[in-house]
Order: structure tokens, then sequence, then C-alpha cells
């Protein structure tokens, strides 16, 4: 449910929907590999999701992070180098944003609207840098520890033992040997044939 502390300062960790809308996103990429591998699996079921990029990676990896773009994906802003807000001044984390947002204009002509803080940490200094980039800040409902497994159906069972409408969940595409695309393989069609239909980010948001 979105936490509204004001007009333009609104958290979500999920969405209020009437259907069976839910969002899957990943996070840290693009990766040269696994965001591909990713990739493959959603376009092979129909599905859009939302990447969280980190800066440095988009300047390391540009065909990776414009190949999600092309495809029709979303992509938000999860800072330029990944660090915790929680070490940061204000000005530093807004340089942060700043550098990251930069980089998708410049190298992808691309310019997100969605934040997703490392760490989920959301603080004064994350509301402000937010509000002040015009951003929405996005967490998750359902995490599913992707990185600790290399169980493809471990993680898809975290998925959908838990899901509900209107759910984002959290998984990653810069875990070089993780089973994340195996368990998009797994959790896809049954999620499909319960009746969910997985949207980008701003598309739950209704503002997409
Ligand atoms: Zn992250």
């Amino acid at each position: 449910m979105g936490l509204r502390c004001g007009a333009q300062d609104t958290v979500y960790r999920s969405v209020p929907t009437d259907g069976c809308r839910i969002a899957l996103t990943f996070d840290d990429g693009p990766h040269p590999g696994q965001t591909h591998r990713i990739l493959e699996v959603l376009e092979r079921y129909g599905v859009r999701a939302t990447f969280f990029m980190i800066g440095v990676n988009i300047r390391n990896y540009p065909d990776a992070a414009r190949e999600v773009i092309a495809r029709g994906h979303e992509v938000g802003n999860h800072t330029d180098s990944h660090v915790c807000p929680r070490n940061l001044s204000e000005s530093a984390l807004a340089a942060e944003l700043d550098r990251c947002e930069d980089t998708l204009e410049n190298l992808c002509e691309y310019r997100p609207h969605l934040f997703r803080p490392p760490e989920g940490v959301v603080n004064a200094h994350v509301r402000h840098c937010a509000e002040r980039g015009d951003y929405t800040v996005i967490l998750w409902s359902v995490d599913t520890r992707d990185w600790e497994t290399r169980q493809a159906g471990v993680i898809a069972e975290r998925v959908l033992s838990r899901i509900r409408p209107g759910d984002i969940v959290l998984m990653h595409d810069y875990v070089a040997d993780s089973k994340t695309p195996e368990a998009l393989e797994l959790m896809l069609p049954k999620l499909l044939a319960l009746g969910y239909e997985p949207v980008t980010v701003s598309e739950l948001l209704g503002i997409g």
C-alpha cells in the first residue's frame, strides 16, 4: 500500500488494484549475460517488467540497458553506485540519483521516474531527493531473495505461495550465476494460468 505523506511524497510497496495485476522487478543490473537471459524468458511469455538499474552498470553495459528499453520494459533509477542512503548526505544522494539519470538519458535516451533506494532504505534524504527529482519511490511486497539460493524451484515457490493482486516482486538481474531465469520459467506459466497479469510498475500505478 502507498504510504502517503504528502502530495509528492509517496512510497509504494504494493499498489491497490481491482484486477490481477502484479509487477515483476529486477534490481542492480544491467548485467552482460543475466539481463539478456531474463529478457528472453519474459519475451517468451509476453510479459513486461521493470528494471531498477545502477548507473555504473549502465555505463559498463550500455547495450544491455538499451536492450531492456528496446524490448518495451520500464527502467527505474537505483542510484549510480548502489551506496546505501543511510551513509549519504542529502546532497550526495541527490548526486547519486542525478548521475544515474544523466547516464540513462545520455546513453539510452530514457528518462526514469521511479526510484528504488538501495536496501529499500526510506529516510528523509530519500523522500526529499525523490520529491526534488519528481520520482515515485518503489519498494516491494514479495522478496524472492533470489541471490541466496541456487534452486529455481525455491525462488518460484516464494512468489507463488505469497503473491496477491497488486504485489511488487523483487528479483535481481546482476547475480551472475543465479537461478532467476530458471525460476521465471517455472513461475510465469503458473502465474498466467492463475490469471495474474504482470505489468510494469508504472502500469500498476496507472501512470504508464
Ligand atoms: Zn539493489
